[in-house]
């Protein structure tokens, strides 16, 4: 009987690509995916250390886990990503009924480390590599399936060498190596041969990509396209590819291709994920971010200048070491100047091993607590003003199955003979809610709608013949 498998994740979408790749390595071992985690043989956990939050909840896992492991004879158990590549082998002297712990850049070695976990050898595997090889993977396997057909990742770089003072990602990810632009290229083909129709090129300071290689002369990863901007373009040029986006770009490398390419490129989306985590010059220092407020207004300005319609949308900390009542105001007024059509806030949370972690002026968690909540609520604001604009509006979403969202409008009684509800993401990164009809809407497909309403969290649409005027 085949093996079957299951694969938990935690963290960025680094870590959700990760979880693919993955799976494609065990499909091709001969394992299939589990229906859910009691029918599986085999359960990873894919971790996350960004915060002291995430690292808590794996140790509450795997205690839970004692009782899955023993449910059935031959079960293995394996931890992966950022916190298995810290901790490698005292998490398996923590845990006696864990089988195997590997790093971020062992991905490579699991379905090995799943031969020997059945032998009874327990083992961790972690530690940096250097080599491109962690690159070479094996194409899509015919039995993995994404979780959004159309869609997928593209990893052009890996690791971060800006050491940001809060960041643990440098110690658990590695330093900075960019793919080879072969290697990428060559992916994106056959994915664009398989029906993906949208590209997310993923890297921890994506729009750093081969930025190392360039600046020592070497042809390397960037080879003779000499820029991320220059990525883009070629990508841009599979048929096939009708949609580009990237995540997580740091602000200091928005050079004039990247911008360019903003404003050249249809394909490439008029979202950009930028990172601004403080208002305050004086805290952006202490973070090592390497730029003012004001020069992160005004990569806001030439991004928007390039493509007038862009979304941007940002990740904040509050409560950083040392933060005062004016650090904290100044990031309100950063935010509401640069206009964010949504943000990612958090409160700081110290990381064994980073520099902020040794600072002093810790912020009062009450205090921390009331500035999250103030920004939260005037982002709220914002967001809600940014889908009202676009009311009456037509977009296209990508597909993504049903909807999260609760029928609203449905009785109980209604609610079985109601229409689906499905969700789509347009080409700014929102979530459209919209009712399936009669007509077959697969996931996968762009399909145009008609934006009727705004709510805090998303969209709704309705198709362009249903829609008529809006509602
Ligand atoms: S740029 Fe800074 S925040 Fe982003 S991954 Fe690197 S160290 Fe972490």
């Amino acid at each position: 009987m085949t093996a079957r498998f299951h694969i938990r994740t935690y963290g960025c979408q680094m870590n959700v690509h990760d979880s693919e790749k993955l799976a494609n390595l065990l499909h091709h071992a001969g394992l299939r995916a589990a229906d859910s985690e009691a029918q599986a043989e085999l359960l990873l956990i894919n971790t996350c250390s960004i915060r002291e939050k995430a690292e808590h909840r794996l140790y509450s896992d795997l205690g839970a886990l004692r009782s899955w492991k023993a449910g059935a004879e031959g079960r293995v158990l394996g931890v992966g990503g950022c916190v298995a590549e810290q901790q490698g082998a005292s998490l398996l002297r923590r845990f006696p009924h864990l089988d195997f712990a590997f790093g971020t850049h062992n991905l490579r070695l699991v379905p090995s480390m799943v031969s020997a976990a059945r032998q009874g050898v327990r083992q961790a595997q972690t530690g940096e590599s250097h080599s491109l090889e962690r690159f070479d993977l094996p194409q899509r396997h015919p039995a993995f399936e994404s979780r959004t057909p159309g869609r997928a990742f593209l990893t052009v770089m890996e690791g971060c060498d800006m050491f940001c003072s809060f960041c643990i990602v440098p110690l658990t990810r590695g330093r900075e190596i960019s793919r080879p632009a072969a290697s990428i290229l060559s992916e994106a083909r056959q994915l664009a041969a398989r029906g993906v129709v949208e590209l997310t090129l993923l890297g921890q300071t994506v729009n750093a990509f081969g930025r190392h290689d360039l600046r020592r002369g070497r042809a390397g990863a960037a080879g003779a396209l000499k820029s991320f901007g220059a990525l883009l373009g070629e990508l841009a040029r599979i048929p096939g590819i009708e949609r580009l986006r990237y995540t997580s770009p740091h602000p200091l490398f928005f050079d004039e291709a990247l911008l360019r390419a903003h404003a050249e490129l249809p394909e490439l989306c008029p979202h950009v994920h930028l990172p601004l985590q403080s208002g305050s010059d004086r805290i952006l220092e202490k973070m090592r971010r390497r730029y003012s407020a004001r020069e992160f207004i005004g990569i806001a300005r030439r991004l928007r200048a390039a493509r007038p319609d862009l979304a941007l949308t940002t990740d904040l900390i509050v409560g950083f070491p040392g933060e005062t009542r004016a650090d904290f105001e100044d990031t309100l007024a950063v935010v509401r100047e640069v206009g964010f059509v949504d943000a990612y806030a958090f409160k700081y949370s110290p990381r064994p091993g980073t520099k902020a972690a040794t600072m002093d002026g810790a912020v009062p968690p009450d205090e921390a607590q009331q500035r999250l909540e103030a920004l939260q609520a005037l982002q709220r604001g914002l967001t809600l003003d940014a889908h009202r604009s676009r009311v009456g509006t037509e977009t296209v979403v990508l597909v993504e199955g049903p909807s999260a969202r609760p029928r609203a409008t449905a009785s109980d009684d209604a609610g079985a003979s109601a229409p689906r509800q499905l969700r789509g993401r347009d080409p700014y990164h929102r979530i459209v809610n919209f009712e399936a009809g009669a007509g077959c809407v697969r996931p996968g497909a762009l399909l145009p709608l008609r934006l009727v309403e705004a709510t805090p969290h998303s969209l709704i649409g309705a198709s362009l013949d249903s829609a008529g005027a809006p509602t």
